[in-house]
């Protein structure tokens, strides 16, 4: 089945007012690859300028509380990002499991709250170095995957993200034949937990994306797009990104 291409940057800690005019820049350019649905995950202090700024054009965050309100110091519930203009949001991502020790229970709670709230969720999975080198990826990342998984009855807006930690920021990524071999693998999960509608799941790849790079990546069967990084930050690296995707689209 055709799935459409989601490719959408992650801009970290990243972004003040003055970059809403790169913002601008990437929203006016991915309009023209419209068989590609393309996004910003931005710092939170953004979301509603760059929202307001380029309507039309998916902006999301990079974390969210499951709980709907309470006594959480320096969170955001789901209603809060939605509220602001946010479509989306990243969760699990590794820098969030690791820097602020989030576990796969915290994750599919966040990523159950996403979807109730009508975000599109954004389930980041990925081993480490060592395990990738012991062997240990595939089982790795399908137990986390798993274990992270919503138990909504509605998972349209899901989406899930492969991100080997070890080519976050790196340059390095994984050989086209690991990429598809995990791809393939957590569709074989998605579809043990949700049937049919599995297949419907787009499924991303993210770690060192690059315009030279992303034909190749875009190429693998099951990889329907990818969560970008460092490349996402300027129009000149992005835009190509999402051109790449349109081509395979
Ligand atoms: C990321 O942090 O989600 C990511 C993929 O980063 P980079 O593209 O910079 O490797």
């Amino acid at each position: 089945m055709a799935r459409r291409k989601l490719v959408v940057g992650n801009w970290k800690m990243h972004g003040v007012g003055a970059d809403i005019a790169e913002i601008e820049t990437i929203a006016a350019a991915a309009q023209r690859f419209a068989q590609v649905e393309s996004g910003l995950c931005l710092p939170a202090t953004l979301i509603e300028r760059a929202a307001r700024a380029v309507p039309g054009f998916p902006i999301g965050g990079q974390d969210v509380h499951f709980a709907d309100k309470g006594a959480h110091t320096g969170c955001i519930a789901t209603s809060m990002l939605a509220d602001a203009g946010a479509a989306m949001v990243i969760v699990g991502h590794s820098e969030r499991r690791e820097a602020q020790h989030e576990t796969d229970e915290d994750v599919r709670q966040k990523a159950e709250a996403a979807l109730r709230a009508g975000l599109l969720a954004i389930l980041c999975v990925g081993e480490s170095r060592d395990v990738r080198e012991a062997g240990g990826a595939l089982e790795t990342v399908e137990r986390q995957l798993d274990a992270s998984l919503p138990r909504n009855s509605e998972i349209a807006g899901l989406a899930i993200a492969y991100e080997p930690i070890w080519a976050i920021g790196t340059g390095l990524i994984p050989t086209i034949e690991d990429i598809a071999e995990m791809h393939s693998s957590l569709r074989q999960r998605l579809r043990a937990a949700y049937g049919d509608a599995g297949e419907e799941i787009r499924m991303l790849y993210g770690g060192s994306v690059k315009p030279s790079n992303a034909a190749e990546i875009f190429s693998v069967t099951d990889v329907d797009g990818a969560l970008v990084g460092g490349a996402s930050l300027k129009a000149a690296d992005f835009v190509p990104i999402i051109e790449a995707a349109a081509l395979k689209g």
